[in-house]
């Protein structure tokens, strides 16, 4: 049963998304002594199970070891300094790390990034809700953002300092935010 009362929350940064990206924030967040809140439609098994990245940059494996949940990653992860690649009967080898001085490719699952930073952040008492659904934003232009969910059947009204949109292109934030607000970056590259 849903109690029609609406109760009232204070963060200093509210997430949407528990993502990679969401979660990594959290973390970098709560690292930092900034106060924060995850917003999560799934629950905690869906999100830990959905196969997604296999491969990790070394940008991604170095900042997984500045917020410090990289314990597994440098337990279970494979390296991989190169590639091979064949054309016309011949296989030439491309030795990326030597190529960029001294970077890898770490073959290390989504799920098991995702699995580290669920329990790093919670384990550091970072408040992540998930099967938070009707989740909304509003007043994204003010310097009181709110963000509106229902959780455990009770109605929250979320005000923020900042708002964090990190539920991907098909989220709600994006159309949430005022137009003419946006600006993409995109780099196309002339071959493929
Ligand atoms: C098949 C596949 C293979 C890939 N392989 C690689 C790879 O090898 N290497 C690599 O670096 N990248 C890879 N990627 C890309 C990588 O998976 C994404 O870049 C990454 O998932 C993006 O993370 P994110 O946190 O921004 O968004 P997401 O992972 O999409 O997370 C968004 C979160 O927001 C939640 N959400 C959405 N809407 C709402 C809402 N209304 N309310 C509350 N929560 C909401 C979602 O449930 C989700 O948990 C791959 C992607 C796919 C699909």
């Amino acid at each position: 049963m849903i109690d029609v009362g609406v109760r009232q929350r204070r963060t200093q940064v509210g997430i949407v998304g528990s993502g990679p990206a969401g979660l990594l924030l959290a973390r970098l967040l709560d690292r930092a002594g900034i106060d924060c809140v995850v917003l999560e439609q799934r629950d905690r098994g869906y999100v830990e199970a959905r196969i997604r990245a296999g491969v990790l940059e070394q940008g991604t494996v170095n900042t997984l070891r500045a917020a410090d949940v990289s314990d597994r990653l440098e337990s279970a992860g494979l390296s991989h300094n190169g590639i091979n690649l064949s054309l016309n009967g011949e296989r030439r080898h491309i030795d990326l790390k030597a190529l960029t001085g001294g970077k890898v490719v770490t073959v290390y699952g989504q799920t098991e990034v995702t699995r580290d930073l669920i329990a790093a952040n919670l384990s550091a008492g970072v408040d992540i809700l998930f099967e938070a659904t009707d989740v909304d934003a509003q007043n994204l232009d003010t310097d009181q953002p709110t963000l509106t969910y229902t959780h455990a059947g009770q109605h929250y009204h979320l005000t923020c300092d900042f708002v964090a949109g990190c539920d991907g292109y098909h989220g709600v934030c994006r159309t949430c935010i005022p137009s003419g607000k946006i600006n993409e970056y995109e780099r196309a590259y002339p071959f493929a």
